[in-house]
This record gives C-alpha cells, sequence and structure tokens, in this order.
C-alpha cells in the first residue's frame, strides 16, 4: 500500500498559540479553569490535567475567585466575556486573533445598523460568540435556512454575510453569490474564513485526486476536522476519522492511502497513527 501524507497536516498558528499560552500558565499554576475545551481534541486536553473543563454555567458558581479561567480559542459570548472579567482577576483569554477579528467586523457593522447573516453550526461556542456581538443576528447552515432569513428584510434593509471561520469556502461563495444579486439598501460579503481551513480543503481534495482512502486525523468535536471527512464521504473515496490507532480497522483492498488531519491535531497523534499503519502493511 502506498501512503501520502498531505503537507498540511498539525496545528494551525490559533491552536499552537492557544496550547502555548496554556502550557505558560499550567506551569505557574496548579488548578486552572477553562471555560468549553481549549481545543477540541482529547489528546491535547489530556496534556493538561492540572485544567478543569467547564461550562459558562458552571463556573458562575465556582466561589474561588483566585484561580486562573481560560477562555477557549473559539471565543465566548460578550455577556459571558464581560461577567468573567467583572468576577475573576486572572482571565487568559485564548481566541484566536483570526476569530477576534470576525467578532470586530460584527460589532462594527451590527453598530451602524446591518443585519449579520452568520453561515456556521448553529451550537458551535465560536458561533454563538459571534452571535452574541450583533444586535440582529440570524444563523444558518443550509440552502432552505438562508431563504427563510432573506424574507425578513426589503430594499431598505443593509445585510452584512460572514463565516464561521473553518466551514467549507465552496457553500459559503454559493451564498454569497446569491446574496449579491439581491436587491437590498448595501450588502457586505465577507471573506471570514480562516486561510488554513482553505488551504486544508484544498489539500484534502488533492488526496481524493490520488488515493482511494483516506485517514483524517483528529477529535470528532473539532468542526474543521469533520468537514474534511465529510469531503471526502462526499466524493465517494473512502474516508477514516479517527484519533487513536485503535479506531483504526483499515480495509485490506487500498492501493494509496492518504493521510490528513484538523488544526486541533497534535502531531504526536499523527505519528501514532503512521506507526501503526506502517506497521501494519
Ligand atoms: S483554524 Fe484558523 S481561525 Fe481557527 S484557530 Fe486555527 S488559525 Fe485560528
Amino acid at each position: 500500500m502506498k501512503i501520502i501524507v498531505s503537507k498540511e497536516i498539525g496545528f494551525c498558528s490559533g491552536v499552537r498559540r492557544a496550547i502555548k499560552m496554556a502550557f505558560d500558565i499550567c506551569e505557574k499554576n496548579e488548578k486552572i479553569f477553562s471555560i468549553g475545551e481549549i481545543v477540541h481534541n482529547e489528546t491535547v486536553m489530556s496534556d493538561f490535567p492540572q485544567i478543569f473543563v467547564s461550562s459558562e454555567e458552571a463556573i458562575s458558581s465556582v466561589n474561588n475567585e483566585d484561580f486562573p479561567v481560560l477562555l477557549r480559542a473559539h471565543g465566548v459570548t460578550k455577556e459571558f466575556e464581560n461577567k468573567i472579567n467583572n468576577k475573576y482577576s486572572k482571565v487568559i483569554d485564548l481566541t484566536c486573533p483570526i476569530v477576534y477579528n470576525v467578532f470586530g467586523l460584527v460589532e462594527k457593522y451590527s453598530f451602524s445598523g446591518y443585519n449579520i447573516l452568520v453561515y456556521g453550526k448553529r451550537d458551535h461556542p465560536e458561533v454563538k460568540a459571534i452571535l452574541s456581538r450583533a444586535k440582529r443576528g440570524y444563523v444558518f447552515q443550509k440552502t432552505g435556512e438562508f431563504e427563510e432569513i432573506l424574507e425578513n428584510f426589503n430594499k431598505d434593509s443593509m445585510v452584512a454575510l460572514i463565516s464561521q471561520t473553518t466551514m467549507n469556502s465552496k457553500n459559503y461563495g454559493y451564498y454569497k453569490n446569491i446574496l449579491s444579486e439581491k436587491n437590498f439598501k448595501d450588502v457586505q460579503l465577507f471573506d471570514t474564513i480562516c486561510d488554513v481551513t482553505i488551504k486544508r480543503e484544498k489539500a484534502v481534495e488533492e488526496l481524493i485526486e490520488k488515493c482511494d482512502a483516506i485517514v483524517v486525523i483528529g477529535g470528532k468535536k473539532s468542526s474543521n476536522t469533520r468537514k474534511l471527512y465529510e469531503i471526502v464521504i462526499k466524493s465517494g473515496v473512502k474516508g477514516y476519522l479517527v484519533q487513536k490507532p485503535e479506531q483504526l480497522n483499515l480495509s485490506e483492498k487500498i492501493e494509496t492511502l492518504g493521510i490528513i488531519s484538523g488544526t486541533s491535531t497534535p502531531e504526536k497523534q499523527i505519528d501514532e497513527i503512521l506507526n501503526y499503519i506502517n506497521e501494519s502493511v
């Protein structure tokens, strides 16, 4: 079996930055709270035994305000950010700067009277954080939902379209095209999908051309990892989404196997799976 490892693999800069900041704070403190997982990867989180993952609701009932509190890489809602900064003296914000730019855009255009349309996953922390910064925000993930939202607007409406940073860029392009043809007072279209994830999309498409099966390494809760896996499955090529070697049950008939990872997948997790594959062929 031939193995092709994509060049686009391992951590992105936002995840690398968040993990470095978390390591620094862990060196100086024995107990730390994190609002949600720092990143959606179990292996990464297991490297931080002193970090207690808490929900936004649960942290409100903790009475010791001296513990440092980490805000995850995808950001938190504006209300929660204000609340936590008032209550705790050591709040370390790990939000990726690229996500923060999106927050800034939303606040600016929302303040100027625009309706904010967000292409993203309603339950994802980043989308909740984005919506919390919009006075009139709408989220959609599918065509039907998008059309339904557009019915709320008329020729006097101002509409700004943005995307969660890890969504599929081709699908987003489709929504941008539709909105650009609408006769609203003003339409602003923003390219907020992160370049790193666009490069991974292209890389997985290159693998699809060359391989008859592809292993996507990463956490199941990681949005960009799932997106890569969905692209593989949709193409008809056999796909595997795994975090650990024991989860991988390769078919014997594979001639060329591609390997790629999500942006929150550590190198050691990739190496473990690569070693396992090399030993089993
Ligand atoms: S994928 Fe992009 S936006 Fe998300 S954490 Fe990484 S660098 Fe930041």
